[in-house]
């Protein structure tokens, strides 16, 4: 209003009768009620926290195993339904599409939003954001981010990975003191003997720089080294030593070759483990996330998981979707789950990432999809669990209606009922199942409904 009055009168000029007073309560009476946002009900909680892994529960450790791989284990048994993790990416960035409703450094959807000063192809949510972007890597990033979007000089496929490689290492730099100081950092790290994650005073942060350069990455020999990223490489550092002043001075030549060396090796680091995803909102397939999420890196891989993904702005969230004993390692699934996607479908995506076939039970069996899977009426179980079982799957009916109606607030109140009746299921059924299935696949579309939908793509 105090801004609007300022404006008065060269408004008055054109308009002599304009009273902002009458407009302005009018407009307040038109307006509608604010949008209901389901993030704002839902905020998912972990009750005990672990003291080594951040960001996760007291019912998960994580194991080192012989060869330097980390697999995460329940140290009590799990519920259905279950936050296992919550923590935010390691980082993250938005498409186009979506840049000027999220924030850049908080990745929370904003509808008030602040600009940067410098460039037109971000915003944040607060001044705070802003500042301490600002202060952590962009001023680094900003002048490159826009030069790239301006030129439209990458495939569109290419621009989320060039862009996430751009704030990570604009990051690093800011992190470390400059490019000498962190090509220092990553050959100490290489070099180390011990190549497993890093721990700092016991605890384990996934999400520390060090642990990022632990992470695997497309190797020199590999397709994705290819000439053509070598072009788009020397572009950026030619940007970087043409439109920023690093830390106070021109880039030497000397620096432009560690720099591009640099680039080289973030942008592989992210190729092999970027994940992208989208929201339904949009209901369609296009992007609007990439992230790099390290701590996927450390469950075991499973067509048959344990646990799932699940994005609650700012966060992302593990969560059980069938009960897990104590002592069983934790797995999700990387390309698909056994009920819903083929074999064939799941190899398929396997190669399209450079990965060996999987290897896990479901895939060894060849188990079916979903709907030529037995059903628990089939299996040799006592009259009083049959029994039992029925009453539950009458139940499932009315789960499902909630969740094809997107009827949020009575899912809200009645999820932990579902949450009772999948441990309930699963503790009569161990072998597969068509129902047991149909209970994990439900909680995981409740959980995306109560969050804000957000899905891999
Ligand atoms: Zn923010
Ligand atoms: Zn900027
Ligand atoms: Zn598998």
């Amino acid at each position: 209003m105090a801004s609007a009055m300022q404006w008065l009168p060269n408004l008055k000029k054109n308009n002599p009768n304009y009273n902002i007073k009458d407009e302005y309560s009018k407009m307040m009476n038109q307006l509608e009620k604010p949008r209901d946002t389901n993030t704002a009900k839902f905020k998912p909680t972990i009750k005990n926290k672990s003291s080594t892994i951040v960001g996760g529960s007291d019912a998960i450790k994580l194991i080192k195993s012989n060869g330097n791989n980390h697999y995460i284990v329940a140290t009590r048994d799990i519920k259905s339904g279950e936050f296992i993790y919550i923590n935010k990416p390691f980082e993250m960035i938005t498409s186009v599409g979506k840049c000027y409703t999220t924030c850049w450094h908080c990745y929370r959807q904003t509808w008030s939003s602040v600009a940067c000063d410098k460039c037109s192809c971000i915003i944040f949510c607060s001044q705070k954001c802003k500042d301490i972007a600002w202060n952590e890597y962009h001023d680094l990033e900003c002048l490159i981010l826009s030069l790239f979007l301006k030129l439209d000089l990458m495939d569109d496929e290419d621009k989320p990975l060039y862009h996430l490689t751009i704030k990570i290492l604009s990051k690093a730099l800011k992190a470390t003191g400059g490019i000498a100081e962190l090509k220092k950092k990553i050959n100490d790290i290489d070099s180390m003997k011990d190549t497993s994650m890093i721990y700092t005073d016991d605890i384990f942060d996934v999400n520390t720089l060090d642990n990022f350069y632990r992470l695997d990455y497309y190797k020199p020999t590999s397709d994705e080294c290819s000439f053509e990223r070598a072009i788009d490489i020397s572009a950026i550092v030619e940007t970087f030593s043409k439109m920023t002043n690093i830390f106070g001075r021109k880039l030497r030549p000397v620096d432009s070759v560690i720099l591009g060396g640099l680039i080289f090796r973030h942008l592989m680091i992210v190729e092999r483990n970027v994940m992208r995803y989208t929201d339904d909102v949009s209901k369609n397939l296009s992007l609007t996330f990439a992230a790099i999420m390290p701590i996927r890196e450390m469950f075991v891989k499973n067509c048959d998981p344990h646990v799932n993904w699940c994005n609650c702005e700012p966060n992302d969230t593990f969560l059980a979707q069938r009960p897990i004993k104590k002592g069983e390692k934790i797995s999700i699934s990387l390309v698909g789950r056994y009920q819903k996607d083929t074999l064939s479908e799941r190899q398929m995506r396997l190669e399209a990432l450079d990965l060996k076939p999987c290897k896990c039970s479901t895939c060894v069996q060849n188990l079916p999809l979903l709907e030529n899977l037995p059903s628990y009426k089939s299996l040799k179980l006592s009259k009083q669990v049959q029994q039992e079982l029925d009453c539950i799957v009458l139940k499932l009916g009315d789960y499902f209606g909630l969740i094809v109606e997107e009827n949020t607030e009575k899912l809200l109140k009645r999820k932990d009922t579902f949450a009772e009746i999948t441990d309930k299921f699963y503790q009569h059924v161990t072998v597969p199942c068509q129902e047991a299935s149909f209970f994990s696949l439900m909680l995981e579309k409740l959980y995306h409904q109560l969050a804000n939908q957000r899905r891999i793509i």
